[in-house]
């Protein structure tokens, strides 16, 4: 829920506001529709609440072709929401009520267990609880199936669980949350964080940097991928566009860096354009893309 206002409320003030609009979001639904419209058959393990959003949800998940099977209706919690107030200068602030996504739990994952070990791919992220993801973690490693990580919001990882990752995707915040030393604008920076998170047990480890692209370490292939040069005007969800793209280029067995600069693609159309999910590009904008700068 957006509410444009002049500046951002001190504790205890009330301000006029602006324009107030309504969007889908989360970064778990926004990755799960990134990776629909990149063209991939999408199975979305969440929770939501038995409320007006949660069937806006599910009936955006629905549109976008995602199967829904394992999208449980929480009938104790609301759908989780975010309250955003964004200032004329375009700076926010945000408060989150996960309600039903603090829900999920390991069991939900169990229940999915079959649709897991079916998959090319799983994708996840931190908005959930910790044991979740590493029951999903477990499931998919005991089956073969890729891991692909998205540490978002920033959180301290244990080993162990990088261990179950194939491919982790912090941006700079996070790898210097999970490192637990500041990347700074350095590249550098960036690469000897993916070392160190390597080291520790995450087979391969992509940083995105925003407009500076990514920085690629795994066990064959190291390095910097440039991002594509656009005229961006809302980079909300930049990422979670990338991984949901970059999770159908992996299952597909594109090589890492094909893969990265097909997910950059995608983030590059994505920031064009205002909003999370709406902002999401369909297979055929991202190989346009693709083919207009080969
Ligand atoms: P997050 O949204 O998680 O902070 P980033 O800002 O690092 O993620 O963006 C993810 C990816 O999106 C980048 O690696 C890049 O490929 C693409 N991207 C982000 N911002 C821009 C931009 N201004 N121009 C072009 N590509 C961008």
């Amino acid at each position: 829920m957006i509410i444009q206002a002049p500046r951002i409320p001190a504790p205890g003030q009330t301000v006029l506001g602006g324009r107030f609009s309504t969007a889908a979001g989360g970064k778990g639904a926004n990755q799960a529709v990134a990776a629909a419209r990149a063209g991939a058959q999408v199975t979305l393990v969440a929770r939501v609440g038995d409320d007006a959003f949660g069937r806006q949800a599910l009936s955006g998940f629905e549109r976008d072709h995602i199967d829904t099977r394992f999208v449980v209706r929480d009938e104790q919690a609301p759908s989780g929401v975010a309250s955003i107030i964004v200032d004329d200068h375009g700076q926010n602030a945000i408060t989150v009520a996960p309600g039903a996504n603090a829900n999920l739990s390991p069991r939900d994952v169990a229940r999915a267990a079959k649709a897991i070990s079916a998959a090319d791919a799983v994708l996840l992220q931190l908005e959930i609880p910790l044991d979740t993801v590493r029951a999903a973690i477990e499931i998919a490693c005991e089956q073969n199936v890729r891991v692909i990580l998205n540490p978002a919001p920033a959180c301290v990882l244990p080993d162990e669980m990088l261990r179950g990752v194939d491919v982790l995707t912090p941006n700079e915040i996070e790898a210097g949350m999970l490192t637990g030393s500041e990347v700074g604008d350095e590249a550098a920076d960036a690469a000897r964080a993916a070392v160190l998170l390597r080291g520790r047990g995450a087979g391969t480890v992509i940083v995105t940097l925003g407009p500076r692209g990514v920085i690629v370490e795994g066990p064959d292939h190291g390095g910097h991928i440039g991002a594509f040069a656009v005229e961006a005007v809302d980079t909300t969800a930049a990422g979670d566009v990338f991984n949901g793209a970059l999770a159908v280029a992996l299952a597909e067995g594109r090589s890492l860096p094909d893969a990265c600069r097909w997910a950059c693609a995608a983030a590059a159309l994505s920031v064009q354009c205002l909003g999370a999910q709406p902002s999401a590009p369909t297979r055929e904008a991202i190989e346009r893309f693709l083919a207009d700068r080969s």
